[in-house]
């Protein structure tokens, strides 16, 4: 890794993407924070032109730097779609600095916009990692699971309702199997009432006649009645 002078306001460290170029003091919006610079190759050049590499840098049609020269520290700042920097191109001088375009607090990572081009050759078909773009994809994952959820509530709502209406034709059915034993029960206990009130000795209101019976009035009769009548119709007997 390059060696950074101490009074610089950056240093290289570990980024999402690999490595990053982070601020280590606070950085004005508007200051210039570093050069990006390399040899310059001219398209005219079938040698220049043939160079690829993923550091150049375009300053017009003519005029790219070779960013991938190893003093070339700015090489180290990532891409982002919501940047604190940005490159300001000097076409005329052929010379690229990235200025702050927001205050940077120490600690933060410094990035530019790398331009449409580059994001649509490199960075779109791996999907942007900048931290703009972390949160659109988050958002979009908890928006898809709070579907996924309600979908879910949803479908055991329904299956709640149902159960709840197949219990309640099984408590009819009970209601019903019931009652037709409590009819029963009443049927039966009918019929032995009606058999009871045919039967005189079952039922105790049948005697009721209001008049006295001969049973009765017999014992009614003094004893020595009853003796003084048996002998006498044994007197005539005799
Ligand atoms: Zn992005």
């Amino acid at each position: 890794m390059p060696e950074i002078s101490s009074n610089k306001p950056y240093r290289i460290g570990r980024s999402k993407t690999g490595l990053g170029l982070f601020a280590t003091k606070k950085i004005k919006k508007g200051t210039k924070i570093i050069r990006y610079f390399g040899p310059m190759l001219d398209s005219k050049n079938k040698k220049h032109d043939d160079i690829d590499n993923k550091y150049l840098f375009e300053i017009n049609n003519r005029w790219t730097i070779d960013g991938s020269v190893r003093k070339n520290i700015a090489r180290y700042i990532n891409h982002a779609c919501r940047p604190n920097a940005e490159s300001d191109v000097n076409s005329r001088k052929r010379k690229v600095v990235i200025r702050a375009i927001k205050t940077i607090q120490p600690g933060e990572e410094i990035n530019y916009d790398y331009g449409t081009d580059y994001f649509k050759i490199f960075l779109k078909p791996i999907g942007c990692k900048c931290d703009h773009c972390e949160k659109k994809r988050a958002k979009k994952r908890a928006e898809a699971r709070a579907e996924k959820l309600r979908l879910k509530l949803k479908a055991e709502k329904k299956a709640a309702k149902k159960a709840l209406k197949v219990g309640r034709k099984a408590d009819k059915s009970v209601k019903k199997a019931v009652k037709a034993v409590k009819a029963t029960a009443v049927s039966k206990r009918k019929t032995v009432l009606a058999g009871a009130k045919t039967g005189v000795k079952a039922n105790p209101h049948a005697r009721g006649t209001g008049k006295p019976t001969k049973t009765k009035s017999a014992r009614t009769r003094p004893l020595s009645q009853l003796v003084q009548a048996q002998n006498a119709g044994r007197a005539k007997q005799a």
